[in-house]
């Protein structure tokens, strides 16, 4: 039984498929109710339970309640990928702006993981936690708020798998590099596509060492490895998946 956060859409979604067609039984978490409502009818065509919740991550009570009513059915593969991608001007962000980045990207994964391992202690758990690489290559400008709360993902990651793995939950976290998703369409068009969706994604897929910036089916593999029995000895990693792109020299 597997709980995906922010899976209404993007890289969520394609990880609840790949989830569902492997026969796990699905939690959908997100804000977006309709989009949920879709993936749930989509679905259908695999012979896994799905419930959605609809939950703003960023509050607190919402995420206790949210682990209320999972009682008795609690999972035990969590896979916290719901956030936020935010552009400002290092100066320009102030506290609420930043205060917002962090309650979604970061407070609600420390939120959600906590839940996950009180509920699954000795009885054996999987967490994993979207990073980007962004975390450790900062490149691209004005993202310094979603850089931190990413970065704080990879220490928490790490630090539940350090204290946990003897009692039975296994942290990794998986770092995307360019996935073509709507959420890069909704940040990325006015901060380097100049207004033009197309113009931003040839950028991006210009900016690969492939040629082409990954799809959501790319993280959701590597998500799939990582839950599986075959990953058991696979704990308090980062796996990259960016068609190479760390490696590069390229600036924007
Ligand atoms: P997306 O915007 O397409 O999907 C994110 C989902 O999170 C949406 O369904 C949204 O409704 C949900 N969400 C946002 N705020 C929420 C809240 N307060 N409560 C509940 N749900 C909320 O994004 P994506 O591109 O699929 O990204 C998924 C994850 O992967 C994110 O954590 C993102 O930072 C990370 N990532 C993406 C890329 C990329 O290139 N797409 C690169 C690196 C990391």
């Amino acid at each position: 039984r597997a709980l995906i956060t922010g899976s209404a859409v993007g890289i969520g979604k394609a990880m609840a498929y790949r989830l569902a067609e492997a026969g796990a039984d699905l939690e959908l978490v997100d804000i977006n109710k309709r989009s949920l409502e879709a993936v749930k009818r989509e679905l259908l065509q695999f012979k896994s339970e799905v419930n959605i919740y609809q939950v703003d991550l960023s509050q607190k009570e919402e995420v206790d309640s949210l682990w209320e009513e999972l009682k008795g059915k609690e999972p035990d593969i969590l896979i916290n990928n719901a956030g936020i991608y935010p552009f400002r001007d290092f100066l320009k962000v102030d506290e609420a702006f930043f205060s917002k980045v962090m309650a979604i990207n970061l407070k609600s994964t420390f939120l959600m993981c906590q839940h996950l391992i009180k509920s699954r202690l000795r009885k054996g758990g999987v967490i994993i936690n979207m990073g980007s690489i962004e975390a450790i290559l900062p490149f691209a400008e004005d993202l310094v708020s979603y850089d931190i709360s990413k970065a704080g993902v990879i220490a928490l990651t790490r630090e539940i798998a350090i204290q946990y793995a003897a009692r039975g939950i296994r942290a990794n976290a998986i770092l995307p590099g360019f996935i073509k998703t709507p959420m890069v369409e909704y940040y990325n068009t006015d901060a380097y596509g100049e207004g033009s969706v197309e113009k931003m994604w040839q950028r991006r897929d210009a900016m690969s060492p492939t040629g082409k910036q990954g799809e959501a089916w790319d993280v959701a593999y590597a998500a799939l490895f990582l839950d599986s029995d075959e990953a058991k000895y696979v704990n308090g990693t980062t796996l990259v998946v960016d068609g190479g792109l760390c490696n590069t020299t390229r600036q924007w």
